[in-house]
C-alpha cells in the first residue's frame, strides 16, 4: 500500500497537498509509515465524489447494500490478522489485544449493522389510526465520519457500516495517528465492489480537513468520535450550514463498589481501567469504595497494579503496551506528577517509565488512593493507565460523587443487592450503566449524556437510525 495516497471515487489517487505526516510505532518511537495531511483541494474532491455518488446510493435497495456489507464481512474476516498487526503497531495495543477486541470490535460492529438493517422497516403507517400518512426513512446525505485513534476499527466501523446500510455516501477522515487501518478498510471496501464514490478516504489533521470536512457546504451530517474539546469546535463549524452532528466525546466513568459486591470486583475494576493502557472513553477511572471495604479494596488495587505486566505491542501475552504517542505520554506523565503534587496518595506505579523501559511511550500502572473532588486526577480524563480510588460512606454519597464531573459516558455498579443496584443506575447520569462487571450485548446502544455527547447514539438500530431521517406523507 503506497499510505501517501487518497481513496476517493473508487480509486487510490495522489493527494493535491504534497505536507506528510510520518506515522510512529509507540513501542520505538520510531516512524515506518508516513501519509499526506490533504488540503481543503483534496477534502473537495472527496466530497464531491460522495455527492455524485449520492443519489443512485441512497436509490439502492436494502438486499443490495445487504449483500455488498456481507461481502465487505468476509473480506474483514479473511483480513483479520492483517488488520491487527496495522492496528498494534500503528496505537500500541498488544498484538492479542488488537486481535480480539480491537479488530473483533469491528467485526462485530459491522455483523450487527447487517442484522439491524435486515430488520429495519424503512417505509410504514403512521398507525393504524392513520394507515394513509406513510413514514418513510431516508438516508440523510454526504456524511464526514471523523475518528480518533485509541479504537479505531471500533470506532470507524461504528460510523462507516451503518452509515453505508443507511444509503449515506461518506468521507472518512481516520486519526492522523492510527490512519493505516482505515486504509487498510478502505482497500476491503474496494474489494468488497461498493460503487465508485460512496466510500471515500482522506487523511488528514484536525485543523486541515477535520475542519473543512465540519464547515462544508455539501456535508449534510458530521459523526464525530474523539475529545470534548475538538466536539465542540466542530459544533460551531457545523452550526452555520445547519448539519446534523452525532458525538460521542470523552468520559471519566465511576465504578461504585459497594461492600457487598462479589469479590473480584475490585481486581475486575482495576483490570478494566487498565486496559488499552487506560486509552478508552468509557473505562473505569475513578473508583469509589464504600468505607468498610476500602482499606482491602486499596490493597487489592496496589497488587493487581504491581502484578499488571507492561510490554512491547508486537509481543503476544496479556501485557499493557504503550500509550500512543509523545503528547499522550507527556500529558499522562503531567497528570500523575499533579496527583502527588495535590496530595493523593500514590499506591502504585508513579512518574517515569517502568523498569526496563528507555524507550518507547510506557507508563507505569499507576494507583491513586484517597483522591478528593478537588484533585485535578479527578475530574481531568487522563487516557493512560492510572487510577483514582476514594471512599463513600452512603448511597446518596456513592450517587453524587459519581455524578460529580461533566462527563457522563459509562458508570459501572458493584453489589450483590439487585434492587440497589437498580436504584442507583436510575440516578447516575450516564449514557450506559454495567452491573457487576456485565458489558453490553449486541446492538447495546453506545452514547453519553452531559459533556460525553449530544444525544446521539452508536451501534444496532440507534447506530442506523443516526443516519436516516424521517419524511412524513400524507394520503399515500
Ligand atoms: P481528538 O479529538 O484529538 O481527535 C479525534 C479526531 O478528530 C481526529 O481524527 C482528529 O484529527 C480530529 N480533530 C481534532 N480536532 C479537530 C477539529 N477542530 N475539527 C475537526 N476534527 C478534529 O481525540 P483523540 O486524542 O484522537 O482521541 C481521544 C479522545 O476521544 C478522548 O477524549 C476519548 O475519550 C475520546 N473517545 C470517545 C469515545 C466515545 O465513543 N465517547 C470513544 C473513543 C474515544
Amino acid at each position: 500500500m503506497d499510505a501517501t495516497k487518497f481513496y476517493i471515487n473508487g480509486k487510490w489517487i495522489t493527494p493535491e497537498s504534497t505536507q506528510h505526516l510520518e506515522v510512529i510505532n509507540p513501542s520505538d518511537e520510531k516512524g515506518f509509515s508516513t501519509i499526506t495531511l490533504g488540503s481543503q483541494a483534496d477534502t473537495d474532491k472527496a466530497v464531491s465524489a460522495a455527492k455524485k455518488a449520492f443519489p443512485a446510493w441512497s436509490a439502492s435497495s436494502k438486499e443490495q447494500r445487504i449483500e455488498l456489507l456481507e461481502r465487505l464481512f468476509e473480506t474483514y474476516k479473511a483480513r483479520a490478522e492483517e488488520m491487527a498487526q496495522t492496528i498494534s503497531q500503528e496505537m500500541g495495543a498488544p498484538i492479542d489485544l488488537a486481535r480480539s477486541a480491537q479488530v473483533g470490535a469491528g467485526a462485530a460492529h459491522l455483523k450487527n449493522t447487517i442484522r439491524a438493517l435486515k430488520s429495519f422497516n424503512f417505509e410504514h403507517p403512521l398507525g393504524d389510526h392513520a394507515p394513509d400518512n406513510i413514514i418513510l426513512h431516508e438516508a440523510v446525505g454526504i456524511c464526514a465520519l471523523i475518528t480518533p485513534w485509541n479504537w479505531p476499527m471500533n470506532q470507524v466501523m461504528l460510523k462507516v457500516a451503518p452509515a453505508l446500510a443507511a444509503g449515506c455516501t461518506v468521507v472518512l477522515k481516520p486519526s492522523e495517528i492510527s490512519p493505516l487501518s482505515a486504509m487498510l478498510l478502505a482497500e476491503m471496501i474496494d474489494s468488497a465492489g461498493f460503487p465508485e464514490g460512496v466510500f471515500n478516504l482522506v487523511n488528514g489533521d484536525g485543523a486541515g480537513v477535520g475542519s473543512q470536512l465540519s464547515e462544508h457546504r455539501d456535508i449534510d451530517l458530521v459523526s464525530f468520535t474523539g475529545s470534548t474539546r475538538a466536539g465542540k469546535a466542530i459544533t460551531i463549524a457545523a452550526a452555520d450550514a445547519m448539519k446534523r452532528i452525532g458525538l460521542e466525546l470523552g468520559g471519566k466513568g465511576a465504578n461504585i463498589i459497594f461492600a457487598d459486591a462479589d469479590e473480584k470486583a475490585v481486581t475486575r475494576g482495576v483490570r478494566h481501567c487498565f486496559a488499552n493502557s487506560g486509552q478508552s472513553c468509557n473505562a473505569p477511572t475513578r473508583m469509589l469504595v464504600e468505607k468498610s471495604v476500602y482499606k482491602q479494596a486499596v490493597e487489592t488495587a496496589t497488587m493487581i497494579a504491581a502484578k499488571t505486566e507492561v510490554g512491547l505491542a508486537g509481543e503476544e501475552g496479556r501485557h499493557i503496551g504503550p500509550v500512543v504517542s509523545e503528547p499522550q505520554f507527556l500529558k499522562v506523565q503531567a497528570l500523575i506528577k499533579k496527583g502527588i503534587e495535590e496530595g493523593a496518595t500514590l499506591v502504585a506505579g508513579g512518574e517515569g517509565r517502568p523498569e526496563g523501559f528507555e524507550k518507547g511511550y510506557f507508563v507505569k500502572p499507576t494507583v491513586f488512593a484517597d483522591v478528593t473532588p478537588d484533585m485535578t486526577i479527578w475530574s481531568e480524563e487522563i487516557f493512560g493507565p492510572v487510577l483514582a480510588i476514594t471512599p463513600f460512606e452512603t448511597e446518596e454519597e456513592a450517587i453524587e460523587l459519581a455524578n460529580d464531573t461533566l462527563y457522563g459516558l459509562t458508570n459501572y455498579i458493584q453489589t450483590s443487592d439487585k434492587e440497589k443496584a437498580h436504584r442507583v443506575a436510575r440516578q447516575v447520569r450516564s449514557g450506559m450503566v454495567e452491573i457487576n462487571g456485565k458489558s453490553g450485548s449486541a446492538g447495546f446502544p453506545f452514547g453519553g449524556m452531559k459533556q460525553s455527547g449530544n444525544g446521539s447514539r452508536e451501534g444496532g438500530v440507534w447506530g442506523l437510525e443516526e443516519f436516516l431521517e424521517v419524511k412524513s406523507v400524507t394520503d399515500w
